[in-house]
């Protein structure tokens, strides 16, 4: 990764971020206007601690306490230049079945034809690794023809022998995938590792769509 789009992602980052618009309810989402990065994966896979980290606030996403409670699409504007969208988190084991149905139809309402979403950064929690539910999910946004990408979590949970072996697992599991963006960016929230290249990331996505 180049410095001059490190230096484009730390920019990006560095000036505002504000809280725009929260629904569950798919007839009733902000219009569409600048280009939309999603955020989901399971509860608990440390979303809300990554749009912190991400933005450099404290508490611009609010770290769950029950999990799966929120079932909203949050949008935050970034700088005047894109929108972050916290997706709720999945696959928690006590939901009931309407929960999880209610979710589905909320996030996929959403995908389908929401031409300004560029990319729903895939969650994945570095000590768990791809589960089914991770699959399931890939599978429907495969179908969806949205763009994604996996973003491990918590890395500074386990080794880097480990996370080396759970990066090429993980490539592997998404090789075959046609939405599945290759490159795969390992983080921790904790201590920053990975942040400045998710925002570098995000900012090629921008030059890329010339945003
Ligand atoms: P969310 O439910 O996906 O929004 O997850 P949260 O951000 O609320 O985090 C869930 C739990 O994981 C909390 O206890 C966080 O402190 C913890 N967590 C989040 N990010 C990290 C990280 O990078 N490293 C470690 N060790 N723990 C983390």
């Amino acid at each position: 990764m180049s410095d001059d789009i490190l230096e484009d992602g730390r920019k990006l980052f560095a000036g505002t971020a504000d809280f725009l618009w929260a629904s569950g309810d798919k007839d009733n989402l902000i219009p569409e206007g600048p280009i939309e990065i999603a955020l989901t994966g399971r509860s608990n896979v440390g979303k809300s601690s990554l749009i912190n980290a991400l933005t450099n606030r404290k508490a611009l996403a609010r770290t769950s306490v029950t999990p799966g409670r929120t079932q909203e699409l949050v949008f935050f504007d970034i700088n005047n230049r894109f929108r972050l969208v916290d997706m709720p988190g999945y696959g928690y084991a006590e939901a009931p079945k309407e929960k999880v149905a209610a979710w589905t139809k909320l996030i996929f309402d959403y995908l389908r034809g929401r031409s300004t979403l560029a990319r729903v950064l895939l969650l994945i929690d570095a000590r768990r690794g791809a589960k089914e539910v991770d699959d399931q999910v890939m599978d429907a946004l495969d179908k969806a023809a949205v763009s994604y990408q996996i973003v491990l979590t918590k890395c500074d949970q386990i080794s880097g022998k480990e996370l080396e072996a759970l990066i090429a697992a993980t490539q592997k599991r998404i090789a075959k995938r046609p939405a599945a963006f290759p490159q795969i960016i390992a983080t921790s929230s904790l201590k920053g590792a990975g942040i400045p290249e998710l925002r570098a990331a995000v900012a090629q996505l921008l030059s890329d769509r010339g945003a």
